[in-house]
């Protein structure tokens, strides 16, 4: 039996601390420079982002749910419009669609908590223009199901990968499949910042000018104004910082992936619970593991006992998945998603975890299970 310890869900003030001399170098020699907007930083961790992803474009901007916004008005959506998303998302997902005057239409999702196909294509109507998956927990949706309903019912793909930064499904990178796709830098997201960012991301040069010019108050190359524009950029500031953190990732990968596997082989065996799958179980994906969120018998005691015994978890989005806000107009039944919702629950999952720590989170689950 291991003594004692405390696992936080995540160290916030351990983010910076971890490497704070570098990040504090990086920060005055920008801030030295007088480096604050749209400046080179940003353009060249636009260059290593779409490198990374193996794509043509990538558009700093302010955070992910702008982005969805811009992706979606890039797509032409019109008012009225529905766009059929998973209920088992963060809001930001509908909100983006709601801001733009189109119809947000959650649907249910599969065993794997990612958007369920035959739902979507129950779903769709004269009025669907877009389907948005959302690669939830660092794992690609079945893209290849999405794109066979796309191409049948003429509608557009835009991808909520907020989570999903490396995530991939046949070789492809999440957020690389559709019309254009949203990431988040948000500090708890496996590629964070220190406040809100985002990207947008195409391999569509028309649909990435207009991205450009949607993110910078509707202004070409030139400076002149030619749309409707927003004013939502990425800081300069966290650009630099993330080209440092972006050098680092595939590390960072590796790692969450490798306390995965330790999930796995410590819990895997307990018929209480039901397991992400785990790293390398399927040959065409590769799953990033954003987060480790499972299903669990007795959920809210477990939650309170690991609470007693230190360890930290979390319920996704407070514990409601978006068709539950009656208060924003949505009538949907969703019963797999409702009943989903009294099992889920996320371990720790971050790389400022040891060893020492997963094999005390899963240790004290298997305690609350064998009382
Ligand atoms: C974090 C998150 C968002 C919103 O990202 P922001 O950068 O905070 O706007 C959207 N969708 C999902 C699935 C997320 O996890």
């Amino acid at each position: 039996m291991m003594q004692p310890r405390t696992v936080p869900f995540i160290n916030y003030p351990q983010l910076f601390l971890e490497h704070a001399a570098e990040y504090t170098a990086i920060l005055q020699e920008v801030l030295g420079r007088g480096a604050f907007i749209l400046q080179r930083d940003v353009k060249e961790f636009e260059t290593n982002l779409a490198e990374f992803l193996a794509c043509k474009y990538a558009i700093g901007v302010g955070n992910a749910t702008d982005g969805l916004t811009i992706a979606l008005l890039a797509t032409g959506i019109q008012p009225g419009d529905e766009v059929i998303f998973p209920s088992h998302t963060f809001v930001a997902s509908a909100s983006a669609i709601h801001f733009i005057h189109a119809i947000p239409v959650p649907v249910e999702c599969g065993p794997d908590h990612l958007i369920d196909v035959d739902a979507v294509e129950k779903a769709i109507t004269k009025k669907t223009k877009v389907i948005l998956p959302v690669h939830l927990n660092g794992r690609v949706a079945d893209m290849e199901g999405i794109e066979v309903l796309a191409n049948r019912h003429n509608l557009r793909i835009v991808e909520d990968a907020a989570q999903a930064l490396g995530a991939k499904y046949r070789g492809k990178c999440g957020g690389t499949f559709g019309t254009a796709a949203a990431f988040s830098f948000y500090p708890a997201k496996s590629l964070g910042c220190f406040g809100d960012g985002g990207a947008v991301v195409t391999n569509d040069a028309q649909i990435a000018e207009r991205l450009f010019q949607l993110r910078d108050h509707g202004r070409n190359a030139d400076g002149r104004v030619t749309m409707w524009g927003m004013n939502s950029r990425l800081d300069n500031l966290h650009a630099a910082i993330l080209n440092y953190k972006l050098r680092r990732f595939p590390q960072e990968i590796s790692r969450r992936r490798e306390i995965a596997m330790l999930y796995h082989s410590f819990l895997s065996d307990l018929s209480s619970l039901l397991l992400p799958s785990p790293p390398n179980a399927e040959a065409e994906r590769f799953d990033t593991f954003q987060n480790y969120e499972i299903e669990a018998e007795q959920r809210d005691a477990l939650r309170e006992y690991l609470q007693q015994h230190g360890v930290g978890t979390l319920i996704q989005w407070g514990g409601w998945p978006v068709h539950q806000f009656r208060e924003l107009g949505f009538t949907q039944t969703l019963p797999r998603t409702d009943l989903l919702f009294t099992r889920c629950l996320m371990l720790p999952m971050n790389t400022l975890l040891t060893n020492e720590d997963v094999e005390y989170v899963a240790q004290m689950v298997r305690r609350f299970y064998q009382r």
